[in-house]
């Protein structure tokens, strides 16, 4: 069976990108019963962060992806963690040394950065040249670092991507790349290559900046004979502006920022999994129909380009089809945030779903369609008084005010048969009566159905408005 994995580096919050190899990768263990590993490749020590580990971890739960082994789960293979895999970095490493595959090199930055630059100069891509590869002494008090042997600069390194296609790199675009620094830590491409080995991976999949790490990583497969996994490389996403999303260009590129929107954890993956993947026509994908559709050869090498409205829409179809008691209880902390913490079981949350789901695009929006009905007290708009709390209409007022006071449970039709009750009685249209009604308790002449509009501002407010009105 297949083993896939996620290998975050914690040096920010979660990204859209990020979310989406996640998301793939977990897509492809279940549907075919494999096992997906979640790796944190924290070696870069000045930038990695307890802060940002937690975000990617959050980010993760919340979007409800979880992997098989990893962080808080462990695994055959621990830990999970490259900064706690140092001894095997190591052990391994000696061994390429040994075998002259590999090689400590001691050129300090400064002759590098001449070189460089004098390649520059030249006109010149510039490739290590190899100075230390004979090197016997070991210079006392000079830092090294240790540095992958090209074995040839004849011939080429070549892997059938998924996504892409067969690639090929000639070894004489490639160099004696930097493996490990001399205090142990790992560069990517090492920790990286031995990790998915150890760990077991058969299919690699990340995005499309890594395919050129592929050829150094394939030779180091070659160099200790081992089976390479398979690779699929995805597609890059775009901005709205059409640009590469980029954390410093792209704030939707936060998965988190979504959530703090209102969008819905469903909405966001059901958007995400189409940057670059397709089945069909479809757009609306449940979890299940995820599971049971994804696969890496349906993914296209075209980017995948950032609709905004798209998303809003995908959200909005989720508001209006998840059971409103859920959606109720995710509105919970949007109207706290604004004030308004209601207890949990209050039904006005739902009621609030149900009234605004056809006009709100996110849950922030519902919230604050919702906060005029939690205010305590209600300012009126002097000419709608005026017109409609008139002392006729007052009476009527008055009448329904006691029936509806009087009801056990309040529901929607319930209190608009008041309404109509009151009006046949009088002798006079509906209007006549909702609309006194509406103007006491919302302030002014607009507002959903008058039994809607009563049962959102709930019982207790609704009555404190009418009796103010009648005061
Ligand atoms: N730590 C790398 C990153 O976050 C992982 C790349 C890979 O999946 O190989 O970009």
């Amino acid at each position: 069976a297949h083993r896939v994995r996620f290998a975050p580096s914690p040096t920010g919050y979660l990204h859209i990108g990020g979310a989406r190899t996640a998301l793939f990768n977990y897509l492809y263990a279940r549907r075919f019963g494999g096992t997906f590993i979640l790796r944190i490749e924290d070696t870069d020590l000045e930038r990695s962060t307890e802060a940002s580990l937690k975000a990617i971890l959050d980010g993760l739960k919340w979007l409800d992806i979880d992997w098989d082994e990893g962080p808080d789960k462990g695994g055959p293979f621990p830990p999970y963690f490259q900064t706690q895999r140092l001894d095997t970095y190591r052990q391994h490493i000696d061994q390429l040394i040994a075998a002259g595959k590999a090689y400590r090199c001691y050129c300090t930055q400064e002759e590098l950065k001449e070189r460089r630059a004098q390649a520059e100069k030249e006109g010149r891509t510039y490739k290590y040249e190899g100075t230390c590869r004979e090197r016997k002494d070991a210079p006392e008090g000079r830092h090294h670092v240790i540095r992958f042997k090209m074995p040839s600069q004849e011939g080429s390194v070549s892997f059938d991507d998924l996504v892409l296609g067969k690639i090929t790199k000639e070894y004489s675009d490639l160099d004696d790349w930097v493996m490990m620094r001399g205090d142990g830590i790992p560069l990517y491409n090492y920790g990286c290559v031995l990790d998915d080995h150890l760990m077991e991976i058969t299919l690699v999949s990340r995005g499309q900046e890594h395919v050129n790490s592929t050829f150094p990583q394939l030779m180091l497969y070659q160099a200790f004979g081992w089976q390479p996994p398979q690779f699929a490389h995805l597609p890059l996403i775009l901005g709205p502006d059409r640009e590469k999303l980029s954390k410093r260009k792209h704030k939707e590129a936060d998965v988190m920022l979504h959530k703090a929107n209102g969008i819905l954890p469903e909405a966001l993956l059901n958007f995400v999994i189409r940057l670059g993947w397709s089945h069909g026509n479809d757009e609306v994908i449940s979890r299940q129909q995820m599971v049971e559709w994804f696969d890496f050869k349906d993914v296209g090498s075209t980017s995948g380009v950032w609709n905004p409205d798209k998303l809003l829409w995908l959200n909005q179809h989720y508001l209006k089809t998840l059971p409103p008691a859920d959606i109720a209880r995710r509105l919970a902390p949007f109207l706290a945030d604004k004030g308004h913490a209601l207890p949990a079981d209050d039904a006005r949350l739902e009621h609030f779903v149900i009234a605004f789901r056809e006009r709100a695009k996110t849950l922030e929006e519902m919230a604050t369609m919702a906060v005029p009905y939690l205010l305590q007290g209600v300012t009126l708009d002097e000419k709608a008084a005026a017109k409609h709390l008139t002392a006729d209409s007052l009476k009527l007022v008055r009448q329904v005010r006691d029936e509806v006071a009087a009801m056990p449970e309040w529901t929607v039709a319930g209190l608009d048969s008041v309404i109509k009750t009151v009006s046949e009685k009088a002798g006079v249209g509906m209007g006549k009566v909702a609309q006194p009604i509406r103007v006491a308790i919302t302030g002014n002449t607009v507002s959903p159905g008058i039994g809607e509009t009563l049962l959102l501002m709930g019982k207790d407010e609704a009555l404190r408005r009418l009796d103010a009105a009648l005061a």
